[in-house]
């Protein structure tokens, strides 16, 4: 996140020169998270409560949002034609205050369903969707035609994309039955698993994420709803 000279950060909430400010910093007139803070150098970020006087400047606590993303809604903060997932959070109940700040941690096709992570906290998201972290994404798709073995080694060996000239990394495909299948991957490019499987003429009917990481999309979470994640799936990437 990004970080502010504590007289900086003062000067600006407050609207006062630095000058008065180590001034006021001199009279332990400020809090950080609860300390007095007294030294001009000490570092804050918009997570930082800070306090003058024993008000509060400004204090916002870091989110973490689990949504089932339903299809046909973009994943994107604002869209001229699509609802976004954040119209989908509005309509459930959260107000804009808390919406306007939110980022998607890993994106779903528009025609893609099931978990979809949000948050203001851009180094738990850095975490989260960094290639050397290899966090794996476990997906239930369903193909129009049944999944032959060729495409499970190929799957396993890596797909050459020219366009991009990359190879993908080693991905895991259990067929469930001949047409269904649970994937997983470690990395996510450009409408990856509908490209891999294309590769074998074999079009993806539904694609659902059910899990990024230890962190899973809860059977009971209807398509739509939303929860907070829990303490210790946030501890996962921090
Ligand atoms: N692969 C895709 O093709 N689409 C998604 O939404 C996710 C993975």
């Amino acid at each position: 996140a990004k970080r502010y000279r504590l007289d900086r950060f003062l000067s600006i909430a407050t609207n006062t020169p630095r000058r008065s400010i180590r001034r006021i910093l001199a009279e332990k007139r400020v809090t950080v998270d609860g300390e007095i803070a007294d030294d001009i150098r000490q570092q804050v970020d918009q997570f930082s409560l800070v306090t003058l006087d024993g008000i509060a400047l400004q204090h916002r606590s870091r989110r973490y949002i689990l949504l089932h993303k339903p299809i046909g809604v973009v994943s994107a903060t604002k869209d001229d034609i699509h609802r976004t997932v954040i119209d989908v959070l509005r309509d459930s109940g959260l107000p804009d205050s808390e919406l306007n700040d939110l980022h998607i941690a890993g994106r779903l096709d528009l025609n893609s369903s099931g978990l979809l992570l949000l948050t203001n906290d851009s180094d738990w998201s850095a975490a989260l969707t960094t290639p050397e972290k290899k966090v794996a994404k476990v997906y239930e798709v369903t193909l129009g035609n049944p999944i032959s073995d060729e495409c499970i080694t190929a799957f396993e060996q890596g797909i050459y994309f020219p366009y991009e000239n990359i190879t993908t990394k080693p991905a895991v495909l259990e067929r469930l039955t001949p047409n269904t299948a649970r994937v997983t991957l470690v990395e996510g490019k450009y409408h990856q698993i509908k490209r891999m499987f294309g590769r074998f003429r074999n079009p993806v009917l539904k694609l659902h994420r059910v899990a990024i990481g230890d962190i899973r999309l809860d059977a009971s979470l209807e398509s739509g709803e939303h929860r907070e994640l829990t303490l210790s799936e946030v501890l996962l990437f921090s």
